[in-house]
């Protein structure tokens, strides 16, 4: 029987055979968007590792974080096969001979099947697009961008320092070069109309998007955005609220996106608000109840609308 959401763990089992775990590597990336060369300071909910909590030591090379985090997984599941993510910072930012030299180390692991990069659209020059052109046709491989939302004016006050048309300009590229990718929404931004998150997810299917990743908007510290919200000016988002909206997502997708996350992900130590979402199981067991409740699916509104 077809499940309800098209997750990226069905996808990934059904294509290899087995359920298949991401291994997160730090490459000793920055960003341009706090080096100077798009803007200072970052995105505002940034954290200080660049968005990648659960990363390996960036002064340990590809290899040793492999192994390691291979390690540290194996007490918890048994598996074999894993995906090389390269997570925080901008993972496509540095010259193209190093960045041949980290993927290829990376896929020359025994246990990696696969990479995952995740980048910038305003860092995918003609010279990367290649490299990556040539290792999609190698391995099993997607990019991951950081759009968060559709809205310019929303995307300036939390500093993205890209416009929309770029990540459209990107996608047309990656398309073209058959690269597949997942676009990151983030629902509950500062100063967010109550309709952006959904128009964007919508938008990034029409732009060719693989997959999408649902976000969470959480505050961590030491990240400008704990001032806006302990200020009292951000508003996060209640269980129910945020449940309801991924599912309105999911409803307007088709089934074929694939679904890559749907709640945040902050790090226990640092993270300020919401709290509930510490509970991933429950944040995910709502949504599949609210789905159960509206009788629904992912894609059910599309397919009712061609019906
Ligand atoms: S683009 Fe990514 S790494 Fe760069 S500041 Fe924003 S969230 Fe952090």
């Amino acid at each position: 029987m077809k499940e309800k959401i098209n997750t990226i763990n069905n996808f990934l089992k059904e294509k290899f055979g087995e359920k298949i775990y991401k291994v997160s590597l730090d490459g000793g990336f920055t960003c341009p968007n706090r080096d100077g060369t798009a803007a200072y300071g970052g995105c505002i909910f940034c954290s200080e590792s660049g968005s990648g909590e659960f990363t390996g030591t960036r002064t340990k090379s590809i290899t040793e974080q492999i192994n390691e985090q291979i390690q540290f997984l194996d007490k918890k599941f048994i598996g074999e096969k894993y995906i090389a993510y390269f997570q925080n910072f901008t993972n496509t930012y540095a010259p193209v001979k190093y960045l041949r030299k980290i993927y290829e180390e990376a896929l020359s692991h025994p246990n990696i099947i696969g990479i995952a990069i995740a980048t910038r659209p305003d860092c995918l020059p003609d010279e990367v697009l290649t490299l990556l052109e040539e290792l999609n046709r190698k391995t099993f491989l997607w990019i991951e961008l950081g759009l968060q939302t559709l809205n310019d004016e929303v995307a300036q006050t939390f500093n993205r320092a890209y416009k929309t048309s770029i990540y459209k300009e990107a996608a047309i590229k990656l398309n073209q070069r058959k690269i597949k990718f997942v676009t990151h929404i983030i629902l509950g931004l500062p100063y967010e109309n109550e309709n952006d998150y959904l128009e964007t997810a919508i938008f990034a299917e029409k732009c060719g998007t693989w997959g999408l990743k649902l976000h969470l908007m959480y505050v961590v510290e030491k990240t400008p955005l704990e001032i806006l919200y302990k200020s009292g000016k951000l508003k996060v988002y209640e269980k129910n609220d945020y449940v309801k909206k991924i599912v309105n997502i999911l409803e307007n997708v088709s089934y074929n996106i694939v679904i890559h996350r749907m709640t945040g992900d902050g790090d226990k130590k640092t993270l300020i608000a919401p709290l509930w979402s510490l509970n991933k199981k429950d944040v995910l067991n709502s949504i599949q109840k609210e789905l159960k409740i509206r009788n629904s699916f992912q894609g059910k509104i599309k397919e009712d609308n061609l019906s």
